[in-house]
């Protein structure tokens, strides 16, 4: 079978930057269809996220130039997530693979003929994940690396150095569809799909125009999405202290009873301390209770699968 290609492309006000990598992508796409990697009837979906610019203009004369670009337009700016989330669920009836990429030519194109490739040996969901960070600032690479550890610890299964850079074939978005929350953290709920998957490395190159739509308030609002949407750890850490100083609460009950004994105190200080311990510690872990029952009414709440079958031996209508 030649799989049918949808490339999804989120475009935030990129009227600077599109007329150039439109053109690169439809290189890439018509040099896949030559190679008899994809089907001719691909297509490139930009998914334009309620740009204030002239972006909207742009992808309907590209649409009117040529038949494999097509767009999709949010009625008002959303964020990358979402616009990334329209495209691939707009595209998941229509093909059988799509690759997301961002507009800007920052993620290098050929990676795209390996990741078919690596569609093609069976993988259903292809990762692409930046080599180096060459092209980042010093700050920007501490904090993504940091933020990718943070995660990692925090129980969140991500794949490291990658942003969203991914195939994904249709039949993994058909299940992807069942996850139904808001807030959205795509790199880190794909792995939670499963199905073979496999990571294909590149070079990430800087912008080739305009600037970038994703400023630090952004990031770190992303990078909270994460940790939030994704792990209820936090909350486990409010647990954990509060054991933990109620441990330490009983400590100081006894040491108070001690010291009010050797006759060292003021009256009343030692009942005060004993009291004042005594209550931090049971309200902090009553806190981390309610805050496990919180958590799992977080995660009720999601909807999410229960499970997701990959193979039958027989077929499913
Ligand atoms: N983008 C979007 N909506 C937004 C912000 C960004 O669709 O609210 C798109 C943007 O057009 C680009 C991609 O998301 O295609 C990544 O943004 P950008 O390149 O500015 O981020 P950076 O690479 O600097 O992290
Ligand atoms: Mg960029």
């Amino acid at each position: 079978m030649i799989p049918r290609l949808y490339i999804i492309i989120p475009c935030y006000n990129e009227e600077q930057v599109l007329p150039i990598t439109s053109g690169m992508f439809l290189t890439k796409l018509c040099s896949l269809i030559d190679n008899g990697k994809i089907a001719p009837d691909s297509r490139i979906l930009f998914v334009d996220d309620g740009s204030r610019d002239a972006t909207w203009q742009i992808i309907q004369e590209l649409s009117k130039q040529d038949c494999h670009f097509i767009g999709i337009r949010q009625s008002r700016n959303r964020g990358h997530q979402n616009a990334v989330l329209a495209g691939l669920m707009e595209a998941k009836d229509q093909c059988d693979i799509t690759i997301s990429i961002d507009c800007d030519g920052q993620d290098d194109i050929d990676a795209m003929d390996r990741m078919v490739d690596e569609f093609h040996s069976g993988s259903e969901i292809v990762y692409g994940v930046r080599s180096s960070r060459k092209t980042d600032t010093v700050f920007k690479r501490a904090t993504a690396q940091g933020f990718y550890k943070l995660l990692k610890s925090m129980g969140v299964d991500t794949v490291y150095n990658h942003a969203d850079y991914r195939l994904v074939s249709s039949r993994v978005l058909h299940e992807f569809a069942d996850f139904k929350e808001v807030n959205l953290f795509l790199r880190g709920m794909f792995p939670l799909v499963g199905f073979k998957s496999t990571c294909v490395y590149y070079e990430r190159h800087e912008r080739l125009a305009g600037e970038s739509k994703y400023p630090l308030r952004k990031m770190l609002a992303l990078a909270f999405e994460g940790i939030t949407s994704l792990s209820i750890q936090p909350l486990r850490i409010i647990m954990g202290l509060g054991c933990l100083i109620a441990a330490l609460s009983f400590i100081g009950v006894i040491w108070s009873i001690v010291v009010a004994l050797m006759g060292d105190s003021v009256p009343g200080w030692a009942s005060m301390t004993c009291i004042i311990c005594f209550i931090g510690g049971v309200q902090l872990t009553c806190i981390g209770v309610l805050g496990e029952y919180i958590g799992k009414i977080y995660m009720e709440v999601k909807h999410r699968p229960r499970y997701i079958i990959s193979e039958r031996t027989f077929d499913d209508q």
